[in-house]
């Protein structure tokens, strides 16, 4: 599809959208839950803290309770380019703070959909085609089509339990839309995520939301009811346009539109100066934070910088 074309079918698709309404989610009986059982970690694992080191775009790694989780993983450098679909092109404007080959052992990646800045070609092919990928079920056949023998596909609401000797991870897909309704057709289909840690379901250790690109919509005030008590929230931003026009993921007011319906303990903007095609600075979404008195809630991380936690208490 030309770039012409492409301009009427979104437009068009904008018209549509207005009078499609978001579906009700599904209920919790259409759930599939998958298993994923690791190997023990060699060591015991040490000390209670956890951390979220923030690598670039929205890729960040997770470590707590002797799990180490990769998000939507993007290596690619300053310079280079990414194919978003279409024709479109983005490029990248920062560099990641580790490189792919520097990474500590992986057990997962969660991947919340399949677009060239949250899995790059790089990555593509030099990712171990036996990590174990958690996304939703388009991108798991993507996957499964590149190589990768362990893409696990979730609708809204799967859960994917994973066991590493002791101890105990669910994660679950959540809510997110990459476009306004009438756009659906031309975008990926993406996920938010929720990770709680914990054998406890009732009371997690510690429960993470990971936003994925999505724009503000009814949907995600059901993440909250289900979800309630998250400590803290991965904000994907950026106010990415495309062909310069169209928002597809959420700018700074989107940001703190989006903590005040998950409301989380803490938060943390990433997905924010990355590629050209990110419109929305992270000063936007900070002046925002600011305006609605949440400046305490909210940790800022340059790339390279982690975060670190204690357990919750509750
Ligand atoms: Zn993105």
């Amino acid at each position: 599809m030309g770039r012409t074309a492409l301009l009427a079918a979104l437009a068009c698709g904008m018209n549509l959208g207005a009078d499609v309404r978001a579906q009700e989610a599904a209920p919790l009986a259409a759930v599939d839950t998958f298993t994923l059982k690791l190997p023990p970690a060699a060591a015991p694992v040490a000390g209670a803290e956890g951390s979220v080191q923030f690598i670039g775009t929205a890729t960040v790694l997770v470590r707590y309770q002797g799990f180490t989780i990769l998000t939507d993983p993007n290596f690619l450098h300053k310079g280079d380019h990414v194919h978003l679909g279409y024709g479109l092109t983005a490029e990248r404007l920062t560099n990641p703070a580790i490189d792919l080959d520097k990474l500590p052992p992986i057990d997962l990646v969660v991947l919340s959909h399949m677009h060239e800045d949250h899995f790059d070609k790089l990555v593509q092919e030099k990712l171990d085609k036996n990590t174990p990928i958690a996304t939703t079920r388009e991108a798991a056949e993507a996957l499964k089509r590149l190589g990768f023998t362990r893409a696990i596909g979730l609708s809204t609401w799967d859960r994917l339990e994973v066991e590493k000797g002791e101890a105990r991870l669910r994660i679950t897909a959540v809510p997110g839309r990459h476009g306004k309704a009438g756009m659906q057709a031309l975008l990926p289909s993406v996920m938010g995520s929720v990770f709680d840690f914990g054998p406890n379901v009732a009371t997690p250790a510690y429960r993470m939301y990971v936003s994925g690109d999505t724009l503000i919509y009814d949907d995600l005030k059901t993440i909250p009811q289900r979800f309630p008590g998250i400590d803290l929230a991965l904000l994907h931003l950026g106010g990415t346009r495309i062909l310069g026009v169209f928002k597809v993921t959420m700018d700074g007011k989107d940001g703190v539109r989006l903590m005040q319906i998950v409301q989380p303990r803490r938060a943390i903007p990433i997905h924010y100066d990355d590629y050209d095609v990110f419109k929305s600075p992270l000063s936007a979404f900070a002046s925002e934070v600011k305006a609605a008195g949440l400046d305490k809630q909210v940790t800022y991380l340059a790339h390279g910088e982690t975060y670190t936690f204690a357990p919750a208490k509750r």
